[in-house]
């Protein structure tokens, strides 16, 4: 008798979701693959955190869009795991179940003001712009003159380059409708892209920091003074050459003096933490303490000074939501888990396995070799009866949840698209639009 077909559960529809099924699926050409998402759309960051304004790296979904068609993979989005189905249930129902939940809360500051009216957290923020529907409703306030973006990588260099671009420079991007009349309406003269530590720490990569230097309404603010001269030698070749190359770009733009003419000034500001946030209500001033850098961290020598911010976002990095009924590593704010493995049968992939870090490619590096861990887990594989998607598509009727498949979403982005007029795409932004729409 034949062997049934192997059942595999991804919870999560990002890159790695989508590159774990294409590896799965490639290997185990007989496999039922269900791939599931809280949202009614696939593809995770691509969608919801990739700057609208960087449509080529946007252009991966092309490849995910033939992984979520192929025979044998199905896409169940709208469905929250924890809420619409448990984690047991998923248990029952498949063979392999992997987790690629990335990492959706911000990290906190966890100083004094944290808590004040227009503070916000990178991914709120980016949440908000990019139209994912939870995100919607925030409405930050841009209406002050000044904006402190604390943190030195890609996440703040995207969010200040966002604000900086004039609705011309934004007219290629995807930024959604509502984002863009909130940018058009805002005053902001001044933002400041806060780094902890010195210029060499900087996590942001050199092609993000020369953007600055194209956007023809912004100034770019760097006290020469603080950059340095000499590479520490303990810095590896891949650091020193990140650090160089950075340099070489705000040299760059320290030599290009006030730019008096230009309305929105961009201020690099090193070695400076954040201590403080001040204001009756809502955020007005930022405090920081000056720092030196000090084998590799800050260290802070008593001195602070505040600038004005009337809106403040912290662009720190994430943790990812514990999923009820899984292992969670608190302290990491991760899915516990020994290289992948979560216990057996379970893995996990992508951020929420090692923390925010790295763009698309390393994650599908990391897909691959959690993939290759899960090939060599089946090899000792017993026939297990369980039924697979058969089993959560009872679960789901049962409790009237309709999941979007992928033909709803081919629905929900062709209508997208057709709204566009120029663009590469209008997002819908809210639930029920997408549900709409992916009913056709
Ligand atoms: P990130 O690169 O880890 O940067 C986080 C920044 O926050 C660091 O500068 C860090 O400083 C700072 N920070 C952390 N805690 C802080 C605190 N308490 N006070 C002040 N500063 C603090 O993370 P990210 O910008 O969120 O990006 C996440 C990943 O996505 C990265 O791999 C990034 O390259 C990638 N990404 C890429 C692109 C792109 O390629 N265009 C765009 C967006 C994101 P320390 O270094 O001192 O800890």
């Amino acid at each position: 008798m034949s062997q049934p077909p192997l059942y595999i559960g991804i919870v999560g529809a990002g890159p790695s979701g989508c590159y774990v099924a294409d590896a799965l699926g490639r290997k185990l050409p007989g496999a039922r693959i269900d791939i599931f998402d809280r949202l009614p759309t696939p593809f995770g960051l691509v969608r919801g955190g990739v700057a609208p304004d960087h449509q080529g790296t946007k252009n991966i979904a092309r490849q995910f869009e033939r992984t979520l068609g192929k025979d044998g993979v199905r896409f169940l989005g709208n469905v929250a795991i924890g809420r619409d189905i448990s984690c047991d249930e998923l248990r029952a129902a498949y063979d392999v179940l992997v987790v690629t939940i990335g990492a959706l809360e911000d990290r906190r500051l966890g100083i004094p003001g944290e808590n004040l009216d227009a503070v916000y957290g990178s991914g709120q923020f980016v949440a908000w712009y990019n139209g994912i529907p939870d995100g919607r409703e925030l409405e930050p306030k841009l209406d002050g003159k000044s904006v402190a973006i604390i943190g030195n990588g890609n996440v703040a260099l995207d969010i200040a380059r966002l604000l900086g671009k004039t609705p011309d420079e934004l007219a290629s991007s995807d930024l959604c409708a509502h984002a863009r009349a909130a940018f058009e309406a805002a005053r902001i003269e001044d933002i400041w892209l806060i780094g902890r530590r010195g210029p060499l720490e900087a996590s942001f990569t050199t092609a993000e920091l020369a953007e600055f230097g194209e956007l023809s309404r912004v100034a770019t603010l760097v006290d020469g003074a603080a950059l340095p001269e000499i590479i520490p030698e303990h810095f590896d070749a891949e650091q020193r050459k990140l650090a160089e190359k950075n340099l070489d770009v705000l040299r760059s733009y320290a030599a290009r003096g006030d730019q008096g003419d230009r309305p929105l000034r961009i201020h690099f500001l090193f070695n400076a933490a954040p201590v403080a946030i001040r204001g009756e209500l809502r955020a007005r001033e930022l405090v920081l303490a000056r720092t030196r850098t000090e084998n590799g961290r800050a260290v802070a020598g008593g001195e602070t000074f505040a600038i004005q911010a009337d809106t403040i976002i912290s662009a720190i990095g994430y943790r990812s939501k514990p999923l009820p009924g899984l292992p969670f590593d608190s302290a990491r704010g991760i899915v516990a888990n020994e290289q992948g493995r979560v216990e057996p049968g379970v893995y996990t992939a992508g951020w929420c396995k090692r923390g925010p870090q790295g763009v698309v490619p390393a994650n599908r590096a990391d897909s691959l070799a959690v993939a290759e861990l899960i090939l060599a887990d089946l090899a000792a594989r017993q026939a297990s009866g369980k039924r697979g998607g058969a089993l959560i598509d009872s679960l789901l009727a049962q409790r009237g949840v309709q999941p979007v498949d992928f033909a709803g979403w081919q629905k929900i982005n062709a209508a997208e698209v057709a709204a566009g007029q120029g663009r590469p795409r209008e997002k819908l932004t809210r639930l029920e639009e997408l549900l709409a729409a992916a009913q056709g």
